[in-house]
């Protein structure tokens, strides 16, 4: 008897914005300056490195024989340059992307490096941040005649350095750059040089490495490592850096003193294994968790991590506390930052697909359980009636980081402001609804004290509504970006 096939139910990828803060992008960029180093390659090995940041679409445009060259499309890095690298190879440089957006608008048109040719040749560009002004600035760019193939922001900054190249590269970056009001960490390809900006506030990182003689961008420096080049520095906030065969050269824009990099990279975006302006992503997290515990004691049995940001702040309260860490929960490491799941399945089993207690660490046990952040509130909710389900005692929250009470508005993916559990409730509400013993928060101050010493002052919008720039037009009409991203 023929098996009857059922029809595929249908799928859907489910976005992690569930839940959580998300990162929206990675760049990089090399310019080789001597044979040793391929750009394509290293720039494919720069994005897996950087593939945290964003799994929707990967891409790398190359300059080669004096064009610019480019693939990119939708899925994680290991799915886009599948078919291999051999027709990026052999070029004189690289840039790269990876992206997370924000609304629907995931599609290939919007992937970068976003590549446009102008009477002035071609360039390439990729983008990490969010601008705020990036409607006003198209309005005015269409009304002169411009025509857009894309919904995102970054066609805006590529448009106006093709406006104003008419001086050459540099000066068309400066200019287009004192027009940008938000968060930008930029590397743009012309065939002749890789250049790298960072805004002048500093709110996304991208730091300087070097690999023999080329010189590299990358958002994180653990792409850096990677690749096996040697970390250099972070771009000063302002900094404009041009790479091309005579060398590096630094041009200082219009950095400013009251700069703002972005907190959240130290509480959860970034990787730690990378240093952002001087300070060990891994050390900041474990100092969060050492402050939770002077601040915060609790007495319990074991310290356990909501895996894998939060492992180090558990630790760092383990030692400090002087109470054991235990694994309360295993990870399934073959479920992504996104994953499929069918349509009509339940969203909590997200949950469980990612996370299972370890029945024999938690059975009779009181359970501190340290997370670095709550957004809505719903995998917080999960995690503790698994934890209770399999025999904890208590389960005793703590957050190394404050209560998220404000959306973002550079560049990072947040809930509306309704939907952010610690907007609208106490610390004793979120308590009960997420069903712990109690519940404790980092506070700002102690925050702001786990990355004392670094280059920049920090932004802590999300925390106290404080933002870097004026966002009072897109608080009043409720919207989170200017443009999607
Ligand atoms: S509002 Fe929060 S997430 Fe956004 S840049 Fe500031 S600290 Fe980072």
């Amino acid at each position: 008897m023929p098996l009857k096939i059922k029809k595929p139910m249908p799928y859907q990828r489910i976005k992690p914005q569930d839940d959580c803060m998300r990162e929206e992008c990675g760049v990089f960029g090399i310019y080789r300056a001597d044979s040793g180093v391929e750009p394509a390659e290293a720039t494919y090995y720069g994005l897996f490195a950087l593939q945290h940041r964003g799994q929707e679409s990967a891409g790398i445009a190359v300059a080669k024989n004096g064009q610019i060259e480019y693939h990119k499309d939708m899925g994680l890095v290991s799915e886009v340059f599948k078919n291999g690298l051999e027709a990026l190879c052999g070029a004189q440089a690289a840039i790269g992307h990876v992206r997370y957006s924000t609304t629907g608008d995931s599609h290939i048109a919007n992937a970068q490096p976003l590549v446009i040719s102008s009477k002035k040749g071609q360039i390439a560009l990729a983008h990490n941040g969010n601008l705020i002004n990036a409607k006003e600035l198209r309005e005015e760019l269409e009304n002169s005649g411009a025509i857009f193939q894309t919904t995102i922001d970054t066609e805006v900054i590529a448009s106006l350095i093709a406006k104003n190249r008419n001086d050459g590269i540099i000066e068309a970056i400066k200019k287009t750059v004192s027009l940008l009001k938000g968060s930008y960490a930029l590397v743009i390809m012309t065939p002749e040089e890789v250049i790298g900006v960072r805004d002048p506030k500093g709110i996304r990182p991208i730091a300087l490495g070097k690999i023999d003689n080329s010189f590299v961008f990358a958002s994180e420096s653990c792409a850096f490592d990677t690749i096996g080049a040697e970390f250099i520095r972070d771009l000063r906030p302002g900094e404009i850096i041009v790479i091309d065969k005579k060398g590096l050269k630094s041009y200082q824009g219009m950095g400013e003193t009251n700069t703002a990099l972005c907190i959240f990279e130290f509480v959860y975006f970034a990787r730690p294994d990378s240093d952002i302006d001087g300070i060990s992503v891994h050390k900041a997290r474990e100092r969060a968790g050492a402050r939770l515990a002077i601040t915060n004691p609790v007495n319990a049995d074991i310290v356990a991590a909501v895996p894998d940001s939060a492992m180090p702040a558990a630790m760092g309260y383990a030692e400090q506390s002087c109470i054991p860490y235990k694994k309360a929960l295993a990870k399934n490491r073959y479920v992504g930052r996104t994953f499929i799941q069918p349509a009509q399945g339940k969203r909590e089993i997200g949950v469980n697909v990612k996370l299972n207690p370890l029945k024999r660490n938690v059975h009779g046990k009181r359970i501190i359980l340290v997370d670095d952040s709550i957004v809505r509130g719903t995998t917080s909710k999960r995690i503790v009636e698994m934890l209770k389900l399999a025999g904890a005692r208590e389960v005793h929250m703590q957050i190394s980081s404050p209560p998220i009470k404000f959306p973002c508005f550079f560049g990072i993916d947040t809930p509306s402001h309704d939907q952010l559990i610690g907007s609208k409730n106490s610390v004793e509400e979120i308590r009960k609804l997420i069903g712990a013993d109690s519940l404790h928060y980092l506070s700002i101050e102690d925050l702001l004290k786990t990355v004392e010493g670094a280059a920049c002052n920090f932004c802590v919008g999300c925390f106290n509504g404080e933002y870097p720039e004026d966002v009072s037009n897109l608080l009043k009409c409720g919207k989170k970006n200017s443009l999607d991203k």
